[in-house]
């Protein structure tokens, strides 16, 4: 049995989560809940689930929720999420918090010695080398919820970094895959939020259109499986069947299949090492045709040029882009900034950056001040 605590479980990845849970009453128990405006949705998970503690992003909320919840500990805030991913019990935390939020609760429990399963690719983008170097020191893992990152581990399976020739992430190409350089300006909220394959939060999807999703995923690998950025490669394959491949060094290349569904990358990091029964996902391969593949336009989409080049440079650089990226996103979802004009935002900020090399966490944090007032306006 592993005592989970889940951070962001109002959400996407959180409600998948809890099925996951609720599928493996025997191997995991939820024993914190974190969420930070859905006080209803939180209350009705907690009494479902009794977990020890839960926490609230707003004090006033959490003193309200705290009356419906007898015998469970009722946080608040940064401080409360931190409490929850330190609590004595856990096994294993899965942040799965849109934003930065999750950062200082991931390094919380890695220094409490306790496995991390990250969703939250922010976290990797902005401190990557700090989250791991931390994680190597006390002997904790760091493992996957991206279903990209997961097929990867699936398919490494501890192989040496020498091993491989390169990892290969598989992007759907987003709503606008096929759609002409002409008509990006036009592009509205409201289509780049109909995601083909997968059913989101409203960042990760209008990041899945602008492909900065895949951008970001492209520097979260380099840290997870700590391999440079050149050996990072992006393909689009609209099936979204294969979830990403490592090509070794003598030319073989494994892929992870299955249809999209999150509560399976879930449950592989929540009970990594076991593989355990799902009947969630089926697979048929006869109903999905073809598997088709080809290469990103990087014109229509400049968000993997800068990821790369934040990933080389590193530093400060992808904090700067992953926060500029945050605010032009909010800006575009407020009708301020055309879709080209959320890409034409990150350069600009990244173009102004005066980069840090090896930062520490506080300069990490003051960049990403920074990147999110210089792309404000
Ligand atoms: P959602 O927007 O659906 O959910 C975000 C969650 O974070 C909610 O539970 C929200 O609570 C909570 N939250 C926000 N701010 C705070 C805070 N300050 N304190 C505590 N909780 C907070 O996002 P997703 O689930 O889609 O994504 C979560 C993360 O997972 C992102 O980093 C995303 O990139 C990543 N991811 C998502 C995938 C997906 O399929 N959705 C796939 C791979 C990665 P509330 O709703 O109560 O405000």
């Amino acid at each position: 049995m592993k005592n989970v605590v889940l951070l962001g479980s109002t959400g996407s990845i959180g409600t998948s989560t809890l099925k996951v849970v609720e599928d493996l009453p025997d191997r995991l128990r939820l024993i914190g809940l974190a969420a930070g405006g859905n006080a209803a949705l939180l209350a009705e998970q907690a009494q479902r689930h009794r977990p020890q503690a839960v926490s609230l992003a707003d004090p006033a909320a959490a003193s309200a929720l705290a009356g419906q919840l007898p015998g469970i500990a009722v946080h608040a805030g940064a401080e409360g999420l931190i409490q929850l991913a330190t609590l004595p019990e856990a096994d294993i935390v899965l942040i799965a918090i849109v934003g930065t939020a999750g950062l200082a609760p991931a390094l919380a429990a890695i220094r409490a010695g306790k496995d991390i399963a990250v969703a939250s690719k922010e976290i990797l983008v902005m401190a990557g080398e700090i989250v791991m170097s931390e994680a190597r020191r006390h002997g904790v893992q760091v493992l996957a919820v991206d279903s990209e990152h997961s097929a990867i581990f699936q398919c490494l399976q501890d192989k040496p970094g020498a091993s491989v020739r390169r990892l290969i992430l598989t992007a759907s190409g987003g709503p606008f895959r096929t759609t002409l350089r002409e008509a990006f300006d036009g592009i509205t909220v409201e289509q780049a939020l109909k995601h083909p394959s997968w059913v989101m939060g409203r960042k990760i999807t209008i990041d899945s259109a602008t492909l900065f999703n895949k951008g970001l995923e492209m520097i979260e690998a380099r840290w997870l499986f700590d391999i440079e950025m050149a050996r990072v490669d992006v393909i689009v394959h609209p099936q979204s069947i294969v979830h990403s491949m490592v090509e070794f060094v003598d030319g073989s290349i494994l892929a992870q299949l299955s249809t999209p569904d999150m509560c399976l990358p879930i449950q592989i990091a929540l009970c990594h090492p076991d593989r355990l029964p799902s009947a969630r996902v089926q697979t048929d391969f006869a109903r999905v045709g073809s598997l088709t593949f080809e290469n990103p336009d990087h014109d229509r989409f400049p968000s993997l040029a800068l990821a790369r080049r934040a990933g080389e440079v590193g530093g400060t650089l992808p904090a700067v882009l992953n926060a500029a990226n945050e605010v032009a996103v909010e800006r575009f979802c407020r009708r301020e900034l055309s879709f080209p004009g959320i890409a034409a935002t990150v350069t600009r900020v990244m173009d102004a950056h005066a980069v840090v090399g090896n930062p520490t966490l506080e300069q990490i944090l003051e960049a990403d001040r920074w990147a999110r007032e210089a792309a404000a306006v």
